[in-house]
């Protein structure tokens, strides 16, 4: 046979690049630690599949991707649709991305489109219906046409650039009325006080699930890290809610005996670390890992795949299908830190309350490489910080893993000086 009819023998999945850079971030993440929880598991076993082995997420009914936080889930859900967050962190994912997208882009948005436009785009969750982009950053405005090209239908939800004035709020209850109506044109459902109250009931289940995860984590001595954390807020992109839920329920009952035990997750006197900045999404927990591997630990976040993402509630006055909709669309604008926003006074207040409630010894500040809004705000940041008494490390870097050997030097070196400081105080 001619060889150069040949067709090329597709690898078994396990073999591809995304899913071993997947399994070796899921190894350090399990093998690296002692005592990990052994609710865990699920987590673990969920990434494995979903990454390693590139299992299909059954998933029925109408699916529609977001590519940020702004994506009002809880209509998708009355509609009796599925969200899935799109926001990617693999390397090769990014690798595909640059091919087309310009190279000082922001990893990030050259992963998620990297996975769109490749055939093994992982998780498997099957063709989506419509994607919807909120307009927020300018890479992820320009993306939304990019997807377009790619044979996706797209719909950019329009977001105000910024949030503290009436005209804002208002334009944004629109914006968030007009994707009720494209989300009622998509599943031929209608928006009901009844199904919009029931989908408000689940993802309130899963922001109360994770309030506790959460509040676990102020404790001192530490009863879970990080890295743990982490990797199940990035779980909810793409995990069955209601699984997801009862998964977290089942984490925080662990952690409430830990607690009773008096058992330590990390050395007792480890320094007590908030994470900001561009958002850890698996398999790009590097930065997390390196903390803990130093020694410290990652009590607290204010991150978009984690607490910004779950912690703030929908808070309704009226129990009127356009009231309800208004408070969501509130919800999803007003307590929003991300620094995309033109003032931000709201992020520095919010960090100050982690570092003060968490009681943390040092802030780390991720900025991918590209990414304008979250490079400028740092100099802000560290000045409030540092006028609190708290420091800060500022770390520009992205998805690749060229940069660990010096990354972790720093970060030994600041976490080091944490523990120095409270040798000083004490
Ligand atoms: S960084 Fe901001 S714009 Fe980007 S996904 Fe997160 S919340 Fe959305
Ligand atoms: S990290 Fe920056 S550039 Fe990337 S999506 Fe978020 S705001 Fe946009």
């Amino acid at each position: 046979m001619n060889s150069q009819n040949a067709k090329p023998v597709a690898l078994p999945y396990n073999r591809t690049r995304q899913a071993r850079e997947a399994e070796t971030m899921l190894d350090r993440i399990v093998d690296d630690f002692d005592d990990n929880p052994a609710a865990m598991a699920y987590f673990y076993d969920l990434f494995r599949r979903a990454w390693c082995q590139g299992e299909p997420m059954e998933r029925t009914g109408v699916r529609v991707g977001t590519t940020c936080i702004h994506a009002p889930e809880e209509l998708i859900y009355a509609m009796g649709a599925t969200p899935v967050r799109l926001c990617n962190g693999s390397y090769h994912y990014d690798q595909i991305g640059a091919d087309f997208m310009p190279a000082k882009s922001c990893s990030l948005v050259k992963a998620t489109l990297g996975m769109l436009s490749s055939e093994n785009a992982i998780p498997r969750i099957g063709k989506l219906d419509l994607i919807v982009n909120p307009t927020t950053c300018d890479q992820k405005k320009k993306a939304g046409a990019m997807m377009a090209a790619m044979g996706h239908a797209v719909y950019d939800l329009e977001l105000p650039p910024s949030k503290e004035s009436e005209q804002s709020r208002v334009y944004w209850q629109r914006s968030v009325r007009e994707f009720a109506l494209r989300l009622r044109s998509l599943t031929g459902n209608k928006l009901t006080k009844k199904n919009l109250t029931a989908a408000m009931a689940r993802t309130g289940r899963a922001q109360a699930a994770f309030r506790t995860l959460h509040n676990f984590r102020r404790k001192a001595p530490s009863l879970v890290l990080g890295k743990d954390a982490f990797l199940v807020t990035n779980a909810y992109f793409f995990d069955d809610i209601d699984r997801w839920t009862e998964a977290v329920e089942k984490l925080n009952a662990e952690l409430a005996r830990r607690e009773k035990d008096g058992f330590c997750a990390a050395q007792k006197k480890a320094p007590r670390i908030l994470f900001t900045g561009s958002p850890p999404i698996f398999p790009n927990l590097k930065l997390p890992l390196l903390i803990e591997q130093a020694g410290g630990v990652v009590v607290a976040d204010e991150t978009c795949s984690a607490n910004r993402m779950l912690y703030d509630m929908t808070s309704v006055d009226e129990w009127l299908l356009n009231d309800m909709v208004d408070s969501l669309a509130d919800k999803y604008l007003k307590p929003c830190t991300c620094p995309i926003f033109t003032n931000n006074e709201d992020r520095i207040r919010r960090l100050l309350e982690l570092a003060r409630s968490f009681a943390v010894d040092g802030v780390v500040y991720q900025s991918f490489a590209g990414c304008q809004v979250y490079e400028m705000e740092q100099r802000s940041v560290a000045e409030a910080l540092n006028k609190a008494g708290v420091a800060m490390l500022y770390v520009e870097t992205d998805y690749s893993l060229d940069d660990m050997g010096q990354l972790s030097t720093r970060i030994e070196a600041f976490i080091e000086s944490m523990k120095t400081r409270r040798r000083k105080a004490a």
